[in-house]
């Protein structure tokens, strides 16, 4: 056997019941070794008295009375006794389970796991525990097809098979000692099946390690090799036709873009390798510094490139950037575009013919080949893996750096997790915005929200509607945003021009529909969360978020920054009938503010509550175990130990570290 075997090999497996584990991502024994339970149910024993009512929990105690079964129906039966624990006695049934009769016997210590019913004191039993020993039992994430118990016989079967033994290390021993970390197969069969908390504990606290310290590594990598490159590229730009540019702009730049432009120009114009994160809320207007670096390049000779993760803003980019150099050759890129349309446009950027291109993924495909590429943009840069992002570096001969996000992130954290990169933040918004208003409404308030939204677009506003988000399937996602869309035309009739954009749509009819709704032929924009990312129609005021507490804050931020992108007031409407806290502690924050830095720290605090389904967004890479915030001391020791390998030339060959090589590769990408 060998660790990247599909699963048929392993006993009581075929190759169809393989295939079901396909849906987890488990394709290999390996990947099956490494899929970690998400909680542990907790066999510990515990006291009667600290039971609540309708709790299920174990408990231990000695059998006092012989278990009797009462038969009353077909099929249905009642097995009680009693047991004792410490000074109380309690009662305990199981349900149709008559065999259990055998099991129990008087004098002897037995351990129930069962739910607890307070008035009744009384134990409903679901389980009689084999041992009475602490135990805890791992619970995974499952799919359809694969149960709890068919994971947790598999996992058990490579056990078995000794899958495990063939997982080789992949940290060093000196590391190991260093921070008293468990082995990598200790840590990975206790991670399964720990026999107590506190070897889970251990275990959690290797895997975790491991996980950040490969991340460190590969950043560190990505670090040094930028260092290596000594003399970066110097773009010896025009400042006086920038100027023009600049001048011809329908608006002044703001300050903090001012700011942000020359910072950006002045790593261009030296001999420095620009590696520089450009961090500004929504709407600050990234695009247009973006676009004014791009134009620097081109009065330099250089080629420049900006890669986006959706084929909306590929469009909406390469509009922008027409509208604003409209004497300039510039070239769009996207997999929706046509073969014979493509050849040319790639032998154009190969030749030089094309100043300035935009486009998705298409941009880092092999056939792309440029022609003095100096300046290269990452839009939304936390989309891309970092892979991508070196693939992309190396489309050019050591070109200029920037990548653009519209989440605030922390800047210590963002130095952390993104490595060493310098920053420039756009924190001011242009002059005469208006702070969007946002407002909290339960389902029963819709018909007052929809009336109010009536009389708006008779006014001329245009509307978003963000349908559900259904965190599991895309089907459903769409089910929702077209039945929206139907309840929606009925209740508007000829009031509203409405359309719908979802993910499953053709490029071309995304398209379409984003241009008839810039066009301010259609008036309210059903859409699923597809527009989520820089989307900008100025005249769009008012967005709805449908059951808005399925989003996280960071997510929800995003969404509302479509609207508020002109002069005119903007409101964002969340309509919602949470039912946890934190669900309303969410909506309670949006209500209050619209600083994109104080609900970055908010949703940051707020993760790992387990149901913010927007931790992409919050632009921080994602792990399988650690938590950048909660493990933040982890990752910084891990930062400090990767950057001291990395420092010592030729660490690869050192018999010290070598094996880190191959975990290196394993890892080199997180998306
Ligand atoms: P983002 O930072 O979210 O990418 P955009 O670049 O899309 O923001 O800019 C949002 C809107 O603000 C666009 O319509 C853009 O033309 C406009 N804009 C950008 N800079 C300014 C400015 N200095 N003054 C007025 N409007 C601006
Ligand atoms: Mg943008």
């Amino acid at each position: 056997m060998q660790l990247q075997d599909s699963l048929a090999i392993l006993k009581g497996f075929g190759p169809k019941s393989a295939e079901k584990f396909h849906k987890l991502g488990i394709m290999t024994v390996e990947d099956l070794l490494l899929y970690f339970p998400f909680r542990y149910e907790d066999f510990k024993s515990k006291s009667v008295f600290d039971l609540v009512d309708g709790e299920k929990a174990v408990l231990t105690g000695t059998v006092l009375v012989p278990a009797n079964v009462q038969y009353y129906g077909f099929k249905r039966n009642r097995l009680h006794f009693k047991i004792k624990q410490g000074d109380a006695v309690i009662g305990v049934n199981f349900f149709n389970q008559p065999y259990l009769q055998d099991k129990v016997e008087v004098g002897q210590t037995i351990a129930v796991f069962g739910k607890w019913d307070q008035r009744k004191q009384v134990m409903t039993g679901m389980k009689v525990l084999a041992q009475v020993e602490d135990d805890m039992q791992p619970v995974y994430h499952v799919a359809q097809g694969v149960s709890q118990a068919s994971l947790v016989k598999a996992i058990k079967s490579a056990f078995d098979s000794e899958a495990l033994a063939l997982l080789p290390e992949n940290l060093s021993q000196i590391l190991l000692d260093k921070y008293r970390l468990l082995d990598r197969q200790s840590a990975v069969r206790a991670m399964h099946f720990p026999k107590d908390l506190a070897e889970y504990k251990q275990a959690l606290r290797r895997i975790k390690f491991e996980e950040l310290f490969f991340f460190q590594l590969n950043l560190q990598v990505l670090k040094s090799e930028n260092r290596d490159e000594t003399n970066g590229l110097v773009i010896p730009y025009d400042r006086a036709s920038l100027e023009a540019e600049i001048a011809k702009l329908p608006f002044p730049l703001t300050g903090a873009q001012e700011r942000s432009l020359d910072e950006i120009l002045s790593d261009m114009a030296s001999g420095a390798h620009m590696n520089r994160l450009l961090q500004g809320d929504v709407g600050s207007g990234k695009t247009v510094v973006a676009g004014l670096a791009m134009y620097a390049a081109y009065t330099a000779g250089f080629q420049s490139a900006l890669m986006v993760p959706t084929e909306i803003l590929a469009e909406q980019h390469y509009e922008s950037l027409q509208g604003l150099f409209p004497e300039l050759s510039i070239a769009i890129l996207s997999s929706g575009i046509k073969a014979a349309a493509k050849k040319t446009t790639l032998a154009a950027i190969e030749d030089g013919s094309v100043d300035m291109v935009v486009g998705t993924h298409a941009l880092i495909q092999e056939a792309v080949q440029y022609h003095k590429l100096g300046l290269i943009i990452t839009d939304e840069q936390h989309r891309f893996g970092v892979n991508q992002r070196r693939l992309f570096r190396e489309k050019g001969d050591n070109p200029d750096v920037l990548m653009m996000t519209a989440t605030p992130i922390p800047r210590t954290l963002a130095i952390t997790a993104f490595g060493e990169m310098d920053v420039s933040i756009i924190d001011e918004l242009p002059a005469g915005r208006k702070p969007i208003i946002t407002r909290w409404v339960k389902h029963q308030q819709l018909d007052t929200v929809l009336g109010w939204i009536k009389t708006e677009i008779g006014k001329g506003a245009q509307v978003y509607v963000i349908s559900p988000l259904i965190e599991e399937s895309e089907a459903l996602d769409l089910k929702n945003a077209v039945a929206l869309e139907a309840e929606l035309k009925d209740y508007f009739a000829d009031s509203a021009r409405i359309s719908l954009i979802h993910g499953r749509m053709k490029n071309e009819e995304k398209d379409e529909v984003m241009q008839a709704f810039k066009a301010h032929e259609t008036d309210l924009l059903v859409s699923t969360t597809v527009i989520e990312v820089g989307v900008n129609v100025p005249n769009a005021t008012i967005m709805v978020i449908m059951d808005a507490d399925r989003f996280g804050l960071s997510q929800l931020h995003q969404l509302r920054g479509r609207v508020g992108r002109g002069s005119k007031q903007s409101y964002t409407i969340l309509v919602a009938n949470p039912k946890t806290d934190s669900g309303k502690d969410r909506m309670t924050i949006m209500t209050e503010t619209t600083d994109g830095f104080v609900l970055a720290e908010e949703d940051l605090k707020m993760r790992g509550s387990g149901e913010i389904f927007g931790t992409r967004q919050s632009g921080i890479p994602e792990f399988k175990t650690a938590d950048l915030i909660e493990d933040y001391p982890i990752l910084e020791e891990a930062r400090r130990m990767a950057a001291e390998i990395c420092a010592q030339p030729n660490w690869q060959t050192d018999p010290n570290w070598s094996i880190l090589v191959q975990g290196l590769r394993e890892r080199s990408d997180f998306d």
